[in-house]
């Protein structure tokens, strides 16, 4: 049987790869997801002697089955080159008795960077593939890191024209200078009055708009989607922990088929949900350890079996994490439900019409490899310092939320088998509360001062992205308000 994607709901199925990048969601509001999960065709020695690009092509072309070789081989080598600081592209650092997969080296320095530097690539080809010779116009609405990875990605990506709506008191000042510096004559950014879920709210009336939709095919133009529930996010996720893997073999860290965990400081659900894809293609992994912040609405779904949105949203040191809707669970509800889409759809018309669902026993057995955990704002300041007391090693804020959960899982369980922990962002994205977090008080000084003052700290270098914002003149000043977002669309690819 040939791969395909169907939509968790159940209304379209047979879609190519290149169709499912090309659209984003299917039109019944569902996620595509294979309809197999393939199976690695080398051994885990094998993909062992293999660079992260070599790696990369391995894992991809079992899932985007309709690009060619040299198609895929191309994407792959113009996303993962010098944009990265590192040519191990997500190198592997043992500390305080884990091992963190660092998957902040790309040109954002977080990890979203790993699948938004090569999505534009995978588009712009299903694009070709497909006949489509409009322009394609990625419009996102960003709480700070996607917007700016996302800018990066397609920057003067031929065929590609991005806009990006952030909340205009709502993302860090790093965040801001990241984003209105960018360069690439296709890139704009605005700052909207409002706060995220106004930009996200405004961004999807702007795709439902029927009569912006036809005036915008006659001037060449359609609409697509950067957010991470695109197949053409998930997938290259998928990579980094073959990768991981195969490089603790290599470095005579594990034995042949020996298991290890995983721990992922978690928000969308798109980064452990790859993790959860490996470990089905055969990498052995035991437990996914879900970790959450205090908006821990995972850590009580996976503990009772219902989701439940219906709480107070919680502001953190992890912004990136602050999420009640994981949008990418769909996908694991769809699996758990056996792949039967009435079932999965049941339960998100409840999530939207009551916020909350719960779900069946046989379910909930299903996910018995997931382990849920949270940690406080103190815990989280707590393990950043204790790391960085004992190793010297520093982790960021969100990275922070996983060693934490990752404690406590060893406490409660025992286990000590070897884990990997997802570090997903460089700690110096979010200098003030990672310098707040070691050296246990708040940093007085500007953005600068403070970053300057975490590298003398801990002599990490600081990332040529951070040096950047320090003296780039700034390219972007647009700002509109919450209801003039589709107009602002409309003059900018008049
Ligand atoms: C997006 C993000 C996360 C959460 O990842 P999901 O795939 O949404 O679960 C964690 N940490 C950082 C730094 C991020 O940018």
């Amino acid at each position: 049987m040939d791969l395909s994607y169907e939509s968790t709901r159940g209304n379209e199925s047979g879609v190519t790869a290149s169709q499912a990048v090309l659209k984003g969601l299917a039109e019944d509001g569902g996620l595509f997801m294979p309809n197999q999960i393939p199976k690695l065709d080398k051994t885990m020695k094998e993909l062992a002697d293999l660079t992260y690009q070599e790696t990369a092509y391995e894992v991809m072309k079992l899932f985007l089955t309709d690009y060619t070789e040299e198609e895929l081989k191309d994407c792959i080598n113009k996303a993962y080159d010098s944009k990265f600081d590192t040519e191990e592209i997500a190198p592997l650092s043992k500390a305080d008795g884990a091992y963190y997969l660092e998957l902040y080296h790309g040109s954002t320095i977080a990890f979203k960077d790993m699948a938004l530097s090569i999505l534009p690539h995978l588009m712009t080809t299903a694009a070709r593939k497909n006949q489509v010779h409009n322009k394609i116009v990625i419009l996102t609405a960003t709480s700070g890191d996607t917007g700016k990875a996302a800018m990066a990605g397609f920057a003067d990506v031929e065929g590609t024209e991005i806009i990006v709506f952030y909340p205009k008191d709502g993302v860090s000042r790093v965040q801001e200078l990241q984003m209105v510096t960018q360069k690439g004559a296709n890139t704009h950014v605005a700052a909207i009055r409002g706060n995220f879920d106004d930009a996200q709210t405004g961004v999807k009336n702007i795709f439902g708009d029927k009569a912006l939709k036809e005036e915008l095919e006659k001037r060449g133009c359609q609409l697509s989607s950067a957010n991470s529930i695109n197949i053409g996010r998930l997938v290259p996720q998928i990579v980094y922990y073959v990768y991981a893997y195969a490089k603790l073999l290599a470095n005579e860290e594990i034995d042949q088929g020996e298991k290890i965990n995983v721990a992922v400081p978690t928000g969308n659900f798109g980064n452990i949900l790859a993790a959860y894809l490996a470990k089905q293609m055969g990498v052995p992994i035991g437990k996914l350890i879900c970790a959450s912040n205090e908006n821990k609405v995972l850590y009580d779904f996976f503990a009772t079996g219902t989701y439940d949105k219906n709480r107070e949203f919680i502001l953190t040191t992890s912004p990136s994490m602050d999420i009640l809707i994981s949008s990418n669970l769909e996908r694991l509800i769809y699996l758990s439900a056996g792949c039967d889409p009435k079932e999965n759809e049941k339960l998100m018309s409840q999530l939207s019409r009551e916020g909350k669902y719960t779900i069946t026993d046989e379910m909930k057995a299903f996910l018995s490899d997931f382990y849920g955990g949270y940690a406080t704002e103190e815990e989280n300041r707590q393990m950043i310092r204790k790391v960085f007391d004992d190793t010297g090693y520093l982790i960021d804020t969100h990275t922070g939320v996983a060693a934490a959960v990752y404690e406590k899982y060893k406490k409660e369980t025992g286990d000590q088998t070897k884990t990997v922990i997802a570090s997903t962002a460089s700690p110096y994205k979010f200098s003030g509360s990672v310098l707040e977090a070691i050296e246990g008080r708040k940093e007085e000084g500007d953005e600068f001062a403070v970053i300057d003052r975490l590298h003398q700290l801990s002599g990490l270098p600081i990332p040529q992205a951070v040096e950047e914002i320090r003296t780039a003149p700034i390219r972007h000043n647009l700002e509109c308000g919450k209801d003039e977002m589709k107009e602002l669309v409309g003059s900018l690819l008049a």
